[in-house]
């Protein structure tokens, strides 16, 4: 009898897909929670994720789910690359990674990571890394408790972190990619340094009404195939997308009267996500088919319609009369590519999440550089600041002027996401790798932008790997859709290309 005509295989798979239906009330929760919830409600709020929580966490170590699993696998006819085992080997890998962390790591983790996310927005507000150490050395002697008890076989204690995010990536890998990534990117953020080339940032920190903001960033996210009728577009303090489940994609972002591109990238960032989301084929929802592949590829597909589209000079071309409609006072007088440049000005600067195009991977690698030698003990949490300082002068030219625009400025740390930042650098590597790809079989992808077709691209990404759920890791999911292993040079070669036109030394 083949797996899926197995009862195990049924009964499994009905769990699973319980169990998803009970995270994606939870996901809703959160998501109401950044947005709508009232102050009062936050107590009442946090007990009822808890229990969701509690509720998730016991479906998803019940031992029934291992009897089953053991069942299926005794049955054999698993292990290749179908459907079926794809979702019998996820099902085993969250089982082990589950039962594996001790319920009172668990428990403890859940209440540290609570309290010294408290305790890090006091001290990025005093800008006092002193406060927030105490929190972050016990943050990152559990995350390395956890790193032991996932274990890690002959690799290193960040492998078992990054394997949460990023599934079968290794720091070695990783590091493999961002060394050379590195080097090209400090060389050509030099280069740009040295242009005499200066565009008119000005011209995107005018004031732009923001009604006429949401509704161009709705059309923007409409034209690129977001489905408002399966999804939402709200504001919440921090953008994200959260894909509750078939039909029901809500995404967020944040608008600045006086800076243009927050609001309107941030959308299609968040709605890059949400496609993938929404072209999850809907039959497998709670199963491996269902999901997305990992953290990076997930990244992939935000940072592709937000940079290789939304910030080409092709989708501009095709956008800048209706954006001249919107804003009329704003961008009268200017012209295609002096706003082109302007949405591309490349400059070092303290916030990751401020970054451009070509620094923010620079951001991502000093965090990096930092987390692994935590992990093991070698970097102690009391000179984090001093080392951050040091590399961020070494990659970036700048010395960050106190720790809240420096070592304070992002909450990973203090929520325990150790290990998560390498996926926005590795989303980015996939983009361009996965960019060249469609380029190579849809032709012109920048011509059918400048006449606002964005079609091709979406149902390319679609079939090739939106559909495709997690029936592969990320790397062999990369191998099957472009013949490639994980490269930072079709990254590099388009910022230095792109680049080396805007601030013309190419
Ligand atoms: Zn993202």
């Amino acid at each position: 009898m083949s797996a899926p005509e197995s009862p195990a295989y049924t009964e499994l798979f009905d769990h699973l897909k319980h169990t998803a239906l009970l995270g994606s009330c939870a996901h809703l929760l959160g998501w109401d929670e950044q947005t709508y919830l009232p102050s009062q409600g936050a107590e009442l709020r946090a007990d009822q994720m808890a229990m969701l929580a509690g509720m998730v966490h016991e479906r998803t170590t019940s031992p029934r789910v291992g009897e089953l699993l053991s069942q299926l696998e005794a049955d054999g006819g698993l292990g290749d690359e179908t459907p079926v085992s794809a979702n019998v080997r996820e099902a085993r890998r969250t089982y082990e990674r589950a039962t594996r962390l001790p319920q009172k790591l668990v428990e403890e983790l859940s209440r540290v990571t609570t309290l010294s996310q408290q305790v890090w927005i006091e001290a990025r507000h005093q800008k006092d890394f002193a406060q927030f150490l105490p929190w972050l050395e016990k943050v990152v002697a559990l995350k390395r408790e956890e790193a032991t008890a996932v274990g890690y076989g002959d690799g290193s204690p960040y492998d078992a972190l990054l394997d949460d995010y990023e599934p079968g990536m290794t720091a070695a890998t990783v590091q493999e990619a961002f060394t050379p990534l590195r080097n090209e990117l400090v060389q050509l953020v030099q280069q740009i340094a040295g242009s005499s080339r200066k565009p008119d940032r000005s011209i995107i920190t005018r004031a732009y009404p923001v009604d006429a903001q949401r509704a161009f960033g709705r059309q923007a996210a409409e034209a690129i195939g977001f489905d408002f009728s399966a999804g939402r577009l709200d504001e919440a303090a921090h953008p994200f997308c959260s894909g509750i489940g078939p039909g029901d994609c809500r995404l967020t972002t944040r608008y600045d009267e006086h800076y243009f591109p927050q609001a309107l990238f941030g959308t299609l960032h968040e709605a890059g996500h949400g496609l993938y989301e929404q072209g999850l084929n809907r039959d497998d929802f709670g199963t491996a088919m269902g999901h997305s592949a990992s953290l990076g590829i997930h990244e992939s597909q935000s940072r592709m319609w937000e940079n290789s589209v939304g910030r080409s000079r092709e989708f501009w071309q095709h956008f800048f009369a209706p954006a001249q409609r919107a804003f009329p006072t704003v961008l009268d007088g200017v012209t295609l590519d002096e706003f082109y440049r302007a949405i591309n000005i490349v400059e070092p600067s303290f916030i990751r999440v401020e970054a451009d195009e070509v620094t923010y991977n620079l951001h991502v690698m000093l965090r990096f550089e930092l987390e692994q030698p935590l992990i093991s003990g070698d970097l102690p949490v009391a000179d984090v600041p001093v080392i951050w300082n040091e590399t961020f002068e070494k990659f970036l030219g700048l010395t960050p002027t106190d720790d809240a625009v420096g070592c304070l400025q992002d909450v990973h740390w203090s929520a325990g996401l150790i290990g998560y930042f390498p996926t926005y650098s590795l989303g980015n590597m996939y983009a361009a790798q996965f960019f060249n790809a469609a380029q190579e079989e849809l032709g012109d992808l920048d011509e059918q932008f400048a006449r606002g077709e964005f079609a091709p691209l979406r149902d390319w990404l679609r079939t090739n790997i939106h559909q495709r759920g997690h029936q592969y890791q990320a790397d062999r999911l990369l191998e099957v859709v472009t013949g490639e292993t994980l490269s930072h040079k079709p990254l590099t070669d388009h910022l230095k290309h792109k680049f080396g036109q805007l601030y013309g030394f190419e």
